[in-house]
């Protein structure tokens, strides 16, 4: 069959190379210049590695993507990094039983109850029930108000700002469950590994269109596409359409979808990110920390996270890296800073973290992505889409269907298996 795959993120480069597998011809239309969507790279001079926009890592039983990388021969690297919390003006590391115990600002009964709680949800495989429970109402009760208060309320508040009390315990949950210590990197960052797959897309006699904006769908009878490239407005039709966009954005180029369904998407909501990318002279985190969360009250920034403390300065000119991240509504104020006014916001903070650090600046920029992180709300496993849309031969496969996991490039390429597999 002739299938068309909308997006070249990782959920379209891994439907393109399993529906090859089964024999389908595929055309990828991508409105960027660049594979990886939401893990898309830049490079600047003298830099030999690309680095994401928006921090990127995976978990070592992050299976899928790491399977795909070994089926294509892709170099991987893992290494254990540093991770530690921000509170009353100092670091802790606290990423071990170990460094849980010796934490100087709980009492030991506090510890013990949070590592418990920890536990239970790393070790508990069973979320449909969790499904029924707030995050903010069920975690002081069972780690304590003083651990939820001093370490995990602002983190929430700060990353999910006004969804905060909707948000359902799965999410915290997956974000426990799925968590490993040692983490791994795609070797030469998740644009080239983005674009190494291309390649092997293209080998098989697969099209990738590029800086090509599909506008709308339509599938009466017979199903076409019709896009943008180079400002000219071009018509084909297929067998198939795979849609990976978010679905505010699968809305606006399907208007004539069912009112049903349409109000369904529009019920999901989700948060844009913003991520600045500092370059520096010296190391940020001197202590060797990669992440570090901002455990603050209403703070600018959610983390700052060296990517330099995870992979080797050497492949960035010897620049040290970091992102100062934060999740934002697209439509506030915030989202459209500028990156002046930005840095200016975010910089009291970083001179607590560590003094001085403007005279090391080398460069920055600041990258937006509208739509960033789904919102979770209890019973959330009803309100997602399934594949299959009201219109026969278009099938959807976004971000907001890998519950009950938290968006991640490996959920997109197992996603991308999902889908490709509804496709006989
Ligand atoms: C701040 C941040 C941090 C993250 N951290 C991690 C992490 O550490 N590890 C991890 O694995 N994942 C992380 N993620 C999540 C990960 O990036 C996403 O889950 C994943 O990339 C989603 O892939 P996708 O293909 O489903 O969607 P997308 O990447 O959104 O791909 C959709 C593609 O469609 C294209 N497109 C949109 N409209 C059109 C149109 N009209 N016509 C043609 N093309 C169009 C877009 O340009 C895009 O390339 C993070 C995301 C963010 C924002």
């Amino acid at each position: 069959m002739k299938v068309a795959i909308i997006g070249a993120g990782f959920t379209g480069l891994s439907a393109a190379l399993a529906l090859q597998k089964k024999g389908h011809t595929v055309t990828l239309f991508e409105k960027d210049p660049h594979p990886g969507g939401l893990a898309v790279g830049y490079k600047v001079k003298g830099w030999d590695w690309s680095l994401e926009k928006h921090y990127h890592h995976w978990f070592t039983n992050d299976s899928f993507i790491l399977d795909l990388a070994k089926e294509t021969s892709y170099e991987v690297i893992r290494k254990r990094p540093k991770t530690s919390v921000y509170l009353d003006g100092k670091s802790y590391q606290l990423d071990s039983p170990y460094a849980i115990m010796t934490f100087p600002k709980l009492a030991l009964i506090d510890k013990l109850r949070m590592s418990a709680t920890l536990a239970f949800l790393r070790f508990n495989p069973f979320w449909k029930p969790l499904e029924k429970f707030k995050a903010t109402s069920v975690l002081p009760k069972m780690m304590g108000q003083k651990a939820f208060s001093l370490l995990w309320e602002p983190q929430l508040r700060n990353k999910m700002g006004k969804y905060t009390d909707e948000i359902s315990l799965v999410w915290f949950w997956t974000r426990v469950y799925k968590r490993t210590p040692s983490l791994a990197y795609p070797s030469r960052g998740f644009l080239d590994f983005a674009q190494h797959l291309t390649t092997c897309i293209k080998k098989q006699n697969g099209v990738v269109n590029f800086e090509t904006e599909i506008t709308e769908i339509n599938d009466n009878g017979k199903t076409t596409i019709s896009y943008l490239k180079n400002n000219e407005k071009y018509t084909e039709s297929f067998d198939k359409v795979i849609v990976t966009l978010p679905s505010f954005l699968f809305l606006k180029i399907t208007p004539q979808l069912p009112e049903d369904y349409k109000e369904k998407l529009i019920k999901l909501k989700g948060l844009g990110a913003t991520n600045m990318v500092l370059r520096l002279s010296q190391q940020f985190l001197s202590d060797g920390t990669y992440w570090l969360s901002i455990c603050e009250e209403n703070s600018p920034v959610m983390v700052v996270v060296e990517h330099t403390n995870l992979m080797d300065k050497k492949n960035y000119n010897n620049e040290h890296l970091i992102y100062v991240g934060n999740y934002l509504e697209s439509d506030s104020d915030e989202f459209a800073m500028t990156k002046e006014e930005l840095l200016e916001r975010y910089s009291p903070l970083l001179e607590k973290i560590h003094p001085g650090f403007k005279d090391t600046i080398l460069g920055y920029d600041i990258f937006k992505a509208p739509f960033a992180q789904p919102i979770v709300p209890m019973n959330y496993s009803k309100m997602i889409p399934p594949l299959k849309t009201p219109l026969p031969n278009v099938l959807l496969a976004n971000i907001e269907q890998v519950y009950p996991w938290d968006r991640g490039t490996n959920y997109a390429v197992e996603l991308g298996h999902k889908v490709s597999q509804l496709i006989p």
